[in-house]
């Protein structure tokens, strides 16, 4: 049996940064991260934005983490290896090849993965999914020899896959079930802008239609909708959502509905572990309420937090705000904030037409976010410290 003082699951960013913490204060502890991606921790933001469009692109343009960092600061990383199972009251680990670990404290930064509809031809050849680097290496194979694609979905990948696969002058439709885009986080009036901005551009728009199945042999030929219509493509990215990725703890209090529940310090139920980023649910301090976030920043903070207090020489509470960006055509768009509640009151300075605006969202007399478009660095910090200073933090 092997032993370890940390054990890190998942090699994604927040995993990469876990192990980066732990080292910072604690350079002796043992330290393990196994990780099932066959590539060192990459920059999955780029697999549906720049990766996608430059067919030349090779993996190491990705590379977050190189191995080397791992060798050099004394970090056993296993990449292509899985746990398979985990006991928390032995603290156990087994591998896929067997082998036992047993460590102190762990670190879950397992993520997400993407959500199936629950429709026929799911599993059809050339019904694909957009998470890891080997999606991305197929999806741009495969879409250069085919004539219709279909992209399943209006939320943020669903946008970047279109619009970066128009970049590539590709024929690209997309089915979402709302009247707008990113109808989630965005205001009636931006939605129908972002729409339009789409269709400009290209994109045919099939709104307000759900996906009732996929139909073909063995590979896709027709999708249906809801509403009764077939429509031709032998190409169909589904991008209807993620879901957190907690198949090793299911059944135990570290998993819930939402995610893995943690602390302020982001450690579960089980002392002495830790769970971050896409897997975890958290109190957020700044916004209130529990909340689990899917995004970049998100699973990097959290995994330098989490590995600082997995040492015990540090107790930091997690507390930055909800924030991500996402890039489309040549929009690029930062929310600060928290944008899961409609807004009783919008404000925008700017306007859409020269994609240059900052939109504040209120809840009563609350600001609860700010979408900066085409913002600089300056500004989208300067909308960070503007909300953070509104809401007294
Ligand atoms: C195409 C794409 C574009 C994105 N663009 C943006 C963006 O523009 N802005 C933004 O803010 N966010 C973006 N995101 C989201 C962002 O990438 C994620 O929030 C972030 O990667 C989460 O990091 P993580 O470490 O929590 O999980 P992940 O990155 O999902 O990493 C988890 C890792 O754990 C591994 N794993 C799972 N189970 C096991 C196991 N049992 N054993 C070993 N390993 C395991 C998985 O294989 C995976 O490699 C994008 C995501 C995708 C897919």
């Amino acid at each position: 049996m092997i032993q370890r003082d940390y054990l890190v699951i998942g090699g994604g960013i927040g995993g990469a940064s876990a192990c980066e913490a732990v080292r910072q204060h604690d350079k002796r502890g043992t330290l393990m991260l196994i990780a099932a991606e066959a590539f060192a921790p990459y920059k999955r933001w780029l697999l549906s934005k720049g990766f996608l469009r430059d067919k030349n692109a090779a993996p190491n343009k990705l590379t977050q983490v190189n191995e080397q960092w791992f060798s050099t600061h004394k970090v056993d990383a296993r990449f292509a290896t899985v746990v398979t199972q985990l006991n928390i009251d032995r603290r156990l680990a087994v591998l896929g090849n067997g082998e036992t670990i047993e460590f102190n404290k762990a670190c879950l930064a397992m993520g997400s993965r993407p959500v199936r509809p629950p429709v026929a031809g799911v599993g059809l050849g050339n019904v694909i999914y957009l998470r890891t680097l080997r999606d991305a290496f197929a999806l741009r194979e495969m879409a250069e020899h085919e004539k219709n694609i279909m992209i399943v979905g209006g939320g943020l990948l669903a946008c970047e896959t279109a619009a970066s696969l128009r970049q590539m002058k590709l024929k690209v439709s997309m089915m979402h079930r709302h009247a707008s885009l990113l109808n989630r986080y965005l205001d009636p009036d931006t939605g129908a802008w972002l729409t339009s901005y789409f269709a400009k551009n290209g994109v045919n728009l099939l709104m307000g239609e759900s996906l009732n199945g996929f139909e073909g042999k063995t590979v896709l030929r027709n999708i249906q909708t809801k509403s009764g219509s077939r429509v031709a493509a032998g190409l169909a990215v589904v991008a209807c959502g993620a879901e957190p990725n907690l198949t090793l703890v299911r059944n135990t209090p570290l998993s819930g509905p939402y995610g893995s529940p943690v602390t302020e310090y982001l450690e579960t139920e089980e002392k002495g572990i830790y769970a971050i980023g896409d897997l975890a649910f958290y109190p957020d301090r700044l916004m209130g309420g529990m909340r689990r976030q899917t995004h970049w920043e998100n699973a990097r903070d959290q995994g330098l937090v989490a590995g600082a207090n997995m040492t015990g020489k540090k107790r930091i509470r997690y507390e930055q705000l909800p924030y991500f960006w996402t890039e489309m055509f040549d929009l690029r768009l930062d929310f600060v904030g928290d944008f899961s509640l409609p807004a009783t009151r919008v404000e925008m300075n700017g306007t859409h037409a020269k994609k240059k605006f900052t939109t504040r969202y209120w809840q009563g007399e609350r600001l609860r976010g700010i979408l900066v478009s085409g913002g600089t660095p300056k500004e989208i910090e300067g909308a960070k410290a503007e909300l953070r200073e509104k809401l007294g933090k």
